[in-house]
Formats: C-alpha cells, structure tokens, sequence
C-alpha cells in the first residue's frame, strides 16, 4: 500500500501505523478495514491481523529512501492519533516527515483533540512546518464541525479538510485560516448517497474565501461510472507547496540507519 496511490489527491501512501477502530457515522463503511481483513490470518501478509491496530516501526524510515519529492498521505490504513499510538512513536513519526521535507505529508484524522493538544505541545515544531499538512475529516455537522474547530485552534502552518465521505448538506462551513478543501462520496458495497447541491455549496464557499477546492468523487458502489466532475468541471486544486533539496544519498542512509538502530516504542494498553 505504499507507491503509487490510487488516492486521486496523493501521489503514496506510508502506513507506520496499521489498523484502526471506528470512531463515528464516517467509518461506517471504512475501505481501510474492509481491505485489511481479507487478509486476517493469512501467514506473512502486512495485514496477516486484519485490521487490528499494529505500530509498523521498520516503516518509520521509509520516506527517507525515496529520493524524488512526493506527496505522501500518512496513515492512509490508520489513524495516527487513535489512543493507542504512545505519544513517543508518534514523535517518531513526525521526526521522519521533518528530517525528510523535501516530500510533502498529508496527515488526516477524526482524532482532532488529540492531534491538537500534541500539536500545541510535543509537536510544535512539526506543527510549524509548511510541507506538513494537518487534516480532519467531516462527513457531517456533528462530528465534523466540533473537528474543524479543533484544528482551528491548533498552530498548525496548513490546514485542511477532507469532507468524504460528505453525508448530508453541512451548511456554511468555517474556513478561516483552512487553506485546502476536499470534497468525495462514499465508494464501495453501501454507499451512501451524496446530493450535487451539498457539494456545490461547499465548493462556491471555497471560491468565495478563495480556498483551494479539490473534488474527488462521487462515489457509488461503482465509482469509476460516476468519475469526478462537477456540472462539466474538474477541480483539482491545492495549496501551494513548499520545495526543499532532496538530501544526499548518504546523508539519507545515515538517518535510515540510525532510525532503524533506535529503541522500539510498544503500542500503548488502553
Ligand atoms: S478513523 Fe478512518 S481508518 Fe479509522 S475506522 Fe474510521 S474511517 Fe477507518
């Protein structure tokens, strides 16, 4: 799960964490935990425990071994802030999107609490950086908003939001100091239907605040039928990113080296 995305807004994944538990009406249908639990039991497979949450530690070094600069989405088969991730291990996480930033990270969550207090604390830094971008996800008013105000409130230097899969009209959004929008249907066996004027009004809000807006489906138990545009148009927007020199190729070994020496952090009991 790691080259070349069929995500239609990355262009890699990278899972140092796998496995997941649900968290409101948006996970109802997960592909994450769909695709991972074909897989339970099966000897050697990165999903031989289903979608049962696992730290992935020999994967924290991986984006230092890609040379040519990617839009990399972490976590697409996770959550990195689920409760159970030590703190410690996500530092590590962020220590390796920082030591690497000639890449650009897309970091998206439903744990927006969580991401904020350690934003505002042990992860200020990375907070700080522009080719790291903090997400929530907002499939609708209840639990999307609260979240939006949560990133709001955190330092992060680029905000987003992925409202998909977008599950009712969730009127005016906040989009103060947001500097990127997705919109997407849900895909898959059960999806849930999205209506054309609930993703028009979004998208006429982020032309009105001149926020970047990125549609990425329709979704469908056959998305392809569907594809992706909108009364004829394709949106395909993002924000700007930042470009940083690709390290050298030793000094890139050195760090993969000294990652993969560094003590293991356990998954976290509660
Ligand atoms: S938070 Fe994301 S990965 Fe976790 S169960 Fe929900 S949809 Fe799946």
């Amino acid at each position: 799960m790691s080259l070349n995305s069929k995500i239609e807004w990355t262009d890699t994944t990278w899972n140092p964490v796998r496995g997941c538990t649900k968290i409101s009406a948006g996970c109802k249908n997960c592909y994450a935990e769909r695709f991972a639990e074909r897989f339970r039991g099966v000897k050697g497979h990165p999903f031989g425990q289903g979608f049962d949450l696992r730290l992935v530690p020999e994967k924290l070094s991986e984006p230092l071994r890609w040379a040519d600069p990617r839009m990399i989405f972490v976590n697409s088969m996770s959550d990195l802030f689920h409760k159970r991730v030590p703190d410690a291990y996500i530092e590590k996480v962020t220590a390796t999107m920082q030591l690497a930033n000639w890449h650009t990270y897309q970091v998206l969550t439903k744990r927006a609490g969580r991401m904020k207090t350690l934003l505002s604390g042990l992860l200020l830094e990375a907070a700080a950086e522009p080719h790291i971008w903090w997400g929530v996800s907002v499939e609708n008013k209840k639990h999307g908003l609260p979240r939006i105000k949560e990133l709001q409130d955190s330092p992060a230097a680029v905000r987003f939001l992925s409202v998909e899969p977008l599950l009712e009209d969730v009127g005016t959004l906040p989009l103060e100091g947001i500097a990127w929008v997705i919109v997407g249907g849900e895909s898959g066996p059960g999806a849930r239907p999205m209506e054309e004027d609930w993703v028009l009004s979004i998208q006429a809000q982020c032309e009105d605040a001149n926020v970047p807006f990125f549609f990425k489906q329709w979704g469908g138990v056959r998305k392809k039928v569907h594809g992706r545009t909108l009364q004829g148009n394709t949106y395909s927007e993002f924000p700007l990113r930042v470009s940083n020199p690709t390290l050298p190729a030793v000094t890139r070994k050195h760090f993969v080296k000294e990652i993969e020496g560094s003590p293991l952090v356990q998954l976290a009991s509660c």
